[in-house]
């Protein structure tokens, strides 16, 4: 990054400092700030519009400016050397939030370029006005918004005797809790309908909470109910809930989890475009790995992990045992980053048997696994979907290399080698639509008036560098990011500056 102030003799410069105060006052400009002007850029502003050469503006937190723009006096400049100026990325199913506290420069997100993350999600989410406070006393370099999650306050209503549809009483008690998480400034709620306590609700309850969250303003985005064996009746839930409140919806992390679905995209779109044209606002968000990651226990939608059928079924059509690798497991360190494969030849049992063995330790069934569910072919359709939006589903920590990758995979390898979109409708999908689809304003468009949340990047270079075995691997290609006008990230190292702000709705 090249930097210098423009100026000539002393006089010169003094008129000009008048001269631009006198023009930022009719303007109505603060003046008190130096302004930032970030010149020689491919500008490219987030709504898919083809990149643009030219100037952006920075004033404080806002862009001021945009287009042929010449330096004022005293401005900072910055020679963007041609490369890429896209607004700040934003992830809308982030996990991130774990560890945040403890590394607060946010690396695996503003090393890709992410400027705002969306938390609270899977039906996870509760004390907002809390985590908020602590958010706001001690920022962190991203910004920060979060939907409520029903699991959590599911939770606090039915504590331990979860696994049965809530009672009336119960839903008029949630109903109360999730109004103080949207006065707080939830986004809207978020369920987990595939997870404890989730999985136990009827569909009335969670149309009678999204109603909630849609009255206020608020939408609804979900872990849908099952990403394989009911998968066709688990979208029209969410279309339902769509349809009956008016109120936006969203699929988190869409995908087509099970061999038997897979190739399916098409349909999948047909049925999401068709609920469009009935007037449902149903978008969806997804990451570019055919890898999901969550916990064994999920690959049982009945809970029933003795049944030896039930297993011969999630190893013949919702994962193989190749495919099932451990992130972690309680008690068994040993078992990190194995397959169930080669954990069942370890112990010398059939991978059936292994796997029923293994839910049956203690906490078996919340070990962390990663496991190949999807077909690349869909993953690189379902992505092309136009309200489809870029997210990590992502965190710091694991085994799985989304959290460190997901948005660098689409900037490079998606857009460069397999030419799913041009580059500014891969932006687009982190930016405007992103913000669009969780419904944040101001954000995720390089146009005046809007946040100064930008990341500088080289579309040639862009790429991710996480994978199996290497997830913390840090992505290569962006050199600038600045949060509401801060820079918290440059030629590849955080700079420790903590401009993130909490966002309500
Ligand atoms: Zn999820």
């Amino acid at each position: 990054m090249k930097e210098y102030a423009h100026g000539s003799s002393h006089q010169m410069t003094a008129f000009r400092i008048l001269l631009a105060t006198i023009t930022a006052v009719a303007l109505g400009r603060r003046v008190d700030a130096q302004t930032t002007l970030i010149r020689n850029a491919s500008v490219i502003d987030g709504t898919g519009r083809a990149a643009q050469r030219g100037s952006v503006r920075v004033d404080g937190d806002r862009i001021v400016a945009v287009g042929a723009l010449t330096p004022i006096t005293g401005e900072r400049v910055i020679d963007a050397e041609g490369l890429a100026l896209a607004p700040g990325l934003i992830d809308t199913h982030s996990h991130h939030d774990r560890g945040l506290s403890d590394r607060r420069d946010a690396l695996a997100m503003v090393s890709q370029g992410v400027t705002t993350i969306v938390v609270g999600q899977d039906g996870g989410g509760i004390n907002l006005a809390a985590t908020f406070a602590r958010l706001d006393t001690q920022p962190v370099a991203v910004n920060v918004a979060s939907y409520a999650g029903h699991g959590s306050i599911r939770s606090r209503v039915m504590g331990d005797d979860f696994k049965r549809p809530a009672t009336p009483a119960e839903v008029d008690r949630m109903k109360a809790l999730l109004k103080v998480e949207m006065d707080a400034g939830a986004l809207g709620l978020s369920t987990g309908l595939e997870y404890d306590p989730g999985i136990y609700s009827s569909p009335d309850e969670v149309r009678a909470l999204a109603k909630i969250a849609g009255d206020a303003g608020g939408r609804y985005i979900s872990h849908i109910r099952s990403e394989d064996r009911d998968f066709w009746k688990a979208i029209d839930e969410l279309i339902t809930i769509g349809r009956e409140n008016h109120m936006p919806v969203q699929v988190s992390h869409i995908k087509l989890g099970m061999r038997d679905l897979w190739g399916k995209a098409d349909s999948l779109v047909k049925v999401l475009d068709r609920a469009r044209a009935a007037g449902v606002n149903v978008t969806a968000d997804i990451y570019p790995y055919p890898f999901w990651q969550s916990n064994l226990g999920v690959l049982y939608p009945k809970r029933n992990f003795a049944d030896s059928a039930e297993t011969d079924f999630v190893l013949g059509h919702v994962a193989g045992p190749d495919d099932i690798i451990f992130n972690s497991f309680p008690g068994h360190p040993e078992y990190a980053g194995k397959t169930l494969a080669q954990v069942a030849a370890l112990r010398g049992t059939s991978n059936s048997k292994t796997l029923m063995a293994l839910l049956a330790e203690p906490r078996g069934s919340s070990a962390g696994i990663v496991a190949r569910g999807m077909a690349d072919a869909d993953v690189e359709r379902l992505i092309q979907w136009p309200f489809a939006n870029v997210c990590s589903d992502g965190q710091s920590t694991g085994l799985h290399p989304r959290g460190f990758g997901s948005f660098s995979r689409v900037l490079g390898p998606y857009v460069r080698d397999k030419k799913l979109f041009p580059l500014e409708e891969a932006v687009r999908k982190m930016t405007s639509l992103a913000a669009a689809n969780v419904g944040l304003s101001n954000r995720g468009r390089i146009a005046p008036g809007a946040f100064a949340d930008l990341v500088l990047f080289d579309p040639a270079v862009v790429a991710d560098r996480a994978d199996f075995g290497k997830a913390q691997a840090q992505a290569i290609g962006v050199r600038t990011v600045w949060v509401n006008g801060r820079v918290v990230f440059q030629d590849g190292k955080t700079t420790a500056t903590f401009p993130g702000r909490t966002l309500k709705r």
